[in-house]
């Protein structure tokens, strides 16, 4: 059998990944192999191919129990014999495993490094009778002192080329710089290893960064478009993971947290609901995360800022490994990196305490980018790619910019001339001609006292921070941080250098996968036929199949297995065991609305990529429903939208002059309304609301912008 054919038969798919197929030549050539992947690469199959082929045991050493559990199923599920050894099984049952491996009847063994090496090498001298024909080592960066996650037992691992000098090593991670790649090769002593490097682009990933403002609030908005969706929160600390749980609950979501604080019985129930889709939300520290394949993962949400930019990766990078669209959110505030800078420092290692730090510096300089999140995460892991990625929030952004230089030139003479001593809230109210007692007397006499009163304090603020990331300010540190000038500060101020500010910003609307065209209702009868057999071979349901294969069922319609076999994710022993289960509801379904199998439609097996959905159609098919006479309710239950979410599609038709403003609103409301947006600023809707009170809903409050954006425009 050739490795293709193998991927078609035990795994159902149709071609190879990254360079799943030069790596998986190399192993079965009998060569060491280094092989670095994003997260959701596809490691996994570099050596369960190369087990499945090669005669014999292939070992797999993993730094944790659950994944080995989920892996092992995910394989069994397969038709592929895999065990792991663990210390919670009984004698009994470790005898049998033994058993079955002088068999010959196991091709893949999973355990942990310290089992291995573990009560005087007994088991690695049981192993080494045994035709070993390949060894992974999964996670290999915990090896090395110079990951972020080095884990002591994994140094056990040099002694395995004793061992098995001729047997083929693979290590395989996502994270490794030249350092840590290094250091794996030369701790496990690998014999002239091939190194391969795959890109780290997540196309499917969507990246976004938002201000901490009212957070909280955002996060709702987030995920209530997104409530039968899983995906995973992230919190700095252990305590912010209880209360925002429960909060979430509070507001009726599926959520349970998670943090190294918990028993091990509560930790363990959390992650398993978690992996079975009973519970949709884990809200986590960072010690959650490693070992999870979850592939349904739709979005990663970062409520504090990571330490660095491996990390935040990492932790992203466990969105969407089933290729569908997902989200990546991180919510920024400037104070989070005061914080951190304190964690940064590693007592009586200045060396190592420059590292973490400039490893923060690069952490909130993506955060403030103003260019393409991608092409910025890809530049820090040495690969090039093009200057705009269509799928971060930067991207999906249209800025206009104004010039700005007069703006920029007032600011920074008035840092000059307060002898760059003062912080942004200080240069701000001085800029501004505030009155108050706070603004010392000496500083009234200025000149540059009160020139920026025509423009707001957020604007200031904001305009501050654009200054500081075009590098015409920086901000100094310390307990109480001060606004300074840099070397590039004087050519603004001497009139030879011209400053753009950004203006407005219109974010288009991001594509979700909830407007597929697949068969909505059929989707959720594929479910529950994948949840009965799930319950009933005990693994969690993503095991039997992914999102990604039950979704094109529901849009090809396929009505045979020859028809099944061309879904990716069928293999011949999942179509042979549960090929007629899934077949059952899309018979049936057609037969209901009359439809036929679309399969013609799908050319060739391919693996499935995120479709680009243009970014107005579903604006659009909200319109049309909602000039057939539709009200904004029967459209959101139509859609099965949030009342939100169609209000936004609505609202921007508004904007557009496609819906007459006074649908939503009166012509009395409108003025008081667009009185308070003009005191008050647009960013935020909920202080608004405050201010006009109960008379005035969100819907026309919302409606109002954008009908005094269209005029905007317009004018
Ligand atoms: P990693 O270990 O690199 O994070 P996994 O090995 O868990 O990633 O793979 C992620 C997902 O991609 C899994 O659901 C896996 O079945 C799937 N996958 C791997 N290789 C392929 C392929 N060639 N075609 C389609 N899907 C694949
Ligand atoms: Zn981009």
């Amino acid at each position: 059998m050739t490795p293709i054919q193998a991927l078609q038969k035990y795994f159902g798919y149709s071609e190879f990944r990254h360079q799943q197929a030069a790596i998986i030549q190399h192993v079965l050539d009998n060569k060491d192999v280094l092989a670095l992947m994003p997260t959701g690469g596809g490691k996994s199959l570099c050596y369960q191919l190369p087990a499945v082929l090669l005669d014999g045991l292939t070992i797999v050493i993993s730094p944790l129990i659950a994944l080995m559990k989920d892996q092992v199923d995910a394989l069994n599920v397969n038709g592929i014999p895999a065990a792991f050894l663990n210390s919670a099984q009984n004698p009994d049952e470790q005898s049998r495993l033994m058993g079955r491996l002088k068999n010959n009847e196991i091709k893949l063994l999973y355990l942990a490094p310290e089992r291995l090496f573990g009560s005087e090498n007994k088991l690695v001298e049981f192993l080494k009778s045994l035709p070993v024909s390949l060894i992974a080592i999964d996670e290999a960066h915990c090896i090395s002192h110079w990951g972020h996650d080095f884990r002591p037992e994994y140094l056990m691992l040099a002694g395995l080329k004793d061992y098995f000098p001729n047997i083929p090593v693979i290590a395989l991670t996502a994270t490794a710089d030249k350092l840590t790649q290094k250091d794996i090769l030369e701790k496990l002593n690998l014999k002239n290893p091939a190194i391969f490097i795959s890109s780290f682009n997540r196309e499917n990933i969507t990246y976004t960064v938002s201000p901490k403002r009212d957070s909280f609030n955002q996060l709702l908005d987030f995920l209530e478009e997104r409530k039968d969706e899983s995906g995973i929160i992230y919190c700095l600390s252990r305590k912010s993971t209880e209360s925002l749980a429960a909060n979430l609950k509070e507001e009726g979501f599926s959520a349970e947290a998670y943090h190294a604080g918990l028993d091990n019985i509560t930790k363990a129930r959390n992650q398993e609901a978690f992996l079975r889709d009973d519970v949709k939300i884990i809200v986590a520290t960072i010690a959650f995360g490693m070992g999870i394949n979850k592939s349904n993962v739709r979005y990663v949400v970062h409520m504090d800022m990571p330490k660095n930019i491996e990390g935040y990766y990492q932790e992203t990078g466990r969105a969407g490994r089933d290729g569908l669209a997902s989200d990546a959110i991180l919510f920024y505030s400037p104070g989070d990196a005061m914080k951190l800078k304190g964690f940064a420092m590693v007592d009586d290692n200045p060396e190592q305490s420059k590292i973490m730090l400039k490893k923060l510096d690069d952490m909130v300089r993506y955060c403030q980018l103003q260019t393409c999140r991608r092409q910025f995460l890809l530049k820090y892991f040495d690969e090039e790619s093009p200057e705009t990625c269509g799928s971060c929030d930067v991207c999906l952004t249209e800025f206009k910019r104004f010039d700005g230089t007069l703006i920029a030139q007032k600011a920074l003479s008035a840092v000059y001339r307060l002898k760059e001593r003062f912080g942004s809230t200080y240069v701000i109210d001085f800029l501004r001609g505030s009155k108050s007692e706070k603004i010392r007397e000496e500083h009234k006499q200025l000149k540059t006292y009160g020139v920026g009163a025509d423009i707001s304090k957020p604007d200031w603020q904001r305009y501050l921070r654009e200054l500081t990331t075009m590098g015409y300010l920086q901000v100094d540190g310390g307990e109480y941080p001060v606004l300074k000038l840099t070397t590039q500060s004087e050519a603004v101020l001497k009139g030879s250098q011209t400053v753009e500010f950004i203006e407005s910003e219109i974010v288009e609307e991001k594509h979700s996968f909830a407007e597929l065209p697949f068969e909505a209702e059929l989707l959720n009868e594929l479910k529950s036929v994948r949840r009965d057999i799930a319950i009933n071979e005990n693994v969690p349901a993503y095991v039997i199949q992914s999102d990604a294969t039950l979704m094109e069922i529901a849009t090809y319609l396929p009505q045979s297995l020859d028809e099944l076999r061309m879904i990716s994710g069928f293999g011949d022993i999942k179509l042979a065991r549960y090929g007629r289960e899934f077949l059952v509801p899309v018979k049936s379904f057609c037969e209901r609305k009359g439809l036929n199998s679309k399969i013609a439609q799908k050319k060739q097996k391919r693996e499935r990529k995120p479709r680009a959905e243009k970014p107005n159609e579903t604006r659009k098919e909200t319109l049309n429903l909602y000039q057939s006479g539709k009200s904004i309710l029967e459209i959101a239950q139509l859609r099965k939208l949030s009342p939100m979410t169609i209000e936004g599609h609505l609202t921007y038709f508004v904007q557009t002059g496609e819906i007459d403003v006074s649908n939503f609103v009166s012509r009395e409301k409108l003025l008081v309304i667009q009185d308070a947006v003009e005191g008050y600023g647009d960013e935020k809707l909920s202080p608004l609301k405050e201010i006009l009170g109960d008379n005035y809903s969100y819907t026309e409050i919302k409606a109002t912008i954008s009908w005094m954006k269209g005029q905007m425009q317009s004018s």
